[in-house]
């Protein structure tokens, strides 16, 4: 059991010197753009503080409200701006393309579109070099499927429970955290124990987890499956990294019983996890398939699909196209994101921010009851809260108010997990030393004072 709180000793340094001041905003404020919201957008749309920030401005990994005032984006938009809010390179190069053609596909051929395709199959191990691209995250995962069920000839998917892969009908299937909100048709999806080493049935034995699937394939299935979609650490569902042996153990599973593996990197891949450039690497597998978004434009809508030439000729003659996947000014800012990544060492530094930033949260850990697990790897990180360590008791309302605290100090964070109790830190991978001190101070001392 962590010691007693302390006294609110951890009053947080301030925020680490940026060199740029925005210009004067003089757009509409806040409560106006609130009431328009409420108005005109979706009723499902939420905002996680009591008072919704007005952002105008991105630079880096900072954000600027209507008053200029900077805050740290620990969220990193929704782990997407891997590279920073409008880093220079990935806004010039996405102007230059606006500036000589911006919407061309698969009419024609265009060196913007190939160009990146070649760089993306270049970042891909094993035989892995056909690119499909799409616009979002869902539609990857979409055409991924598609892909498994239609190179199988079977339709049974397997999918983890806890896993969000999107919100589109199949997706939405594959999404087990969605069947109780929608209405949702799950045809020929089954849902696997969540191998998730802090709240699963079976603590992190990988195999025990993994046994679980093949079950699934045993007595669910004729025993010959589409395949199996994964994240490596789930985002969504609470920055959840799988139990160790669980992904090679279930890849020799689907394999055995002719299905293919997709490999989710929409949140996880591009470098967010430092120690390797796609997050299925940590674990020693190579997909069939591998589904991409967020990172991949650093903010700009754009998803890719890639697998192996075999595979991917199952689509030959089916004429499978999408009017705006692989928009030539979304591949320039794709093309951009991967100089930038190289350039500015970002892996690299991922794996040692975020090495150093966990070791700070763990120590946080210790000294507070609130924070029930610490997880995640370079800066993919998660911080449950729970009102019990025995018990595990979602921290449902201290969540928020801890964020609303961060807040008020300089930190937009995101949130998330089957309860909604975890802090979710998805900072752009520009995040320095001097941030993750600002950040970890600013959540000590959120929890000091609650
Ligand atoms: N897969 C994962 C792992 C995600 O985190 C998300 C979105 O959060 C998606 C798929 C869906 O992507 P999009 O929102 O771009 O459709």
């Amino acid at each position: 059991a962590a010691s007693p709180a302390p006294e609110a000793e951890a009053v947080p340094r301030t925020m680490p010197a940026f060199d740029y001041t925005p210009p004067r905003y003089s757009g509409p404020r806040a409560a106006e753009i609130l009431a328009k919201r409420n108005e005109f957008l979706s009723p499902s749309f939420f905002h996680f503080y009591k008072k919704p920030v007005n952002i105008v401005e991105g630079k880096m990994q900072y954000l600027f409200d209507e008053d200029g005032r900077r805050y740290l984006d620990a969220f990193g938009g929704i782990a997407t701006v891997n590279c920073g809010h409008c880093h220079p390179d990935v806004v010039s190069a996405t102007i230059d393309q606006m500036n000589r053609i911006q919407h061309s596909t698969v009419l024609y051929l265009n060196h913007a579109i190939a160009g990146f395709a070649e760089a993306l199959a270049k970042k891909m191990p094993g035989n892995l070099k056909v690119v499909f691209f799409t616009n979002s995250g869902t539609e990857a995962n979409e055409l991924a499927l598609m892909i498994a069920r239609l190179y199988t000839g079977c339709q049974d998917i397997i999918s983890v429970r806890n896993a969000y892969h999107g919100n589109a009908a199949g997706t939405m299937g594959a999404t087990a955290q969605y069947n109780w909100k929608f209405n949702v048709v799950q045809s020929g999806v089954h849902h696997a124990l969540n191998p998730d080493s802090y709240r699963g049935v079976h603590g992190s034995d990988g195999e025990k987890y993994a046994k679980d699937v093949q079950d699934l394939i045993d007595f669910g299935t004729s025993g010959h499956v589409a395949g199996f979609i994964s994240e490596t650490i789930q985002g969504v569902g609470g920055i959840v990294e799988h139990a160790p042996g669980y992904l090679p153990a279930v890849y020799s599973s689907i394999k055995k019983a002719g299905g293919l593996c997709i490999a989710d990197e929409v949140q996880a891949g591009f470098a967010r996890t430092g120690s390797h450039f796609w997050a299925f690497e940590a674990h020693g597998i190579v997909p069939d398939i591998v589904t991409m978004a967020k990172g991949i434009g650093n903010g700009i809508p754009l998803g890719a699909v890639v697998t192996t030439p075999e595979i991917a000729d199952v689509l030959t003659r089916r004429c499978y196209f999408n009017t705006f996947g692989g928009n030539p000014v979304c591949t320039a800012a794709g093309h951009a994101v991967l100089k930038v990544i190289e350039k500015e060492k970002l892996q690299e530094n991922a794996h040692a921010v975020g090495s150093y930033l966990k070791e700070r949260l763990l120590a946080i850990k210790d000294k507070y009851e609130l924070v029930g697990d610490v997880r995640g790897r370079g800066l993919m990180l998660g911080v449950e809260l729970v009102t019990d360590r025995r018990l595990k008791t979602p921290a449902k309302s201290e969540i928020l108010r801890v964020m609303e605290q961060m807040k008020d100090i300089g930190v937009l964070i995101g949130k998330g997990g089957f309860h909604g109790n975890v802090l979710r830190i998805t900072p752009p991978l520009c995040f320095t030393k001097e941030d993750a001190d600002f950040f970890a101070d600013a959540m000590e001392y959120s929890l000091s004072n609650m």
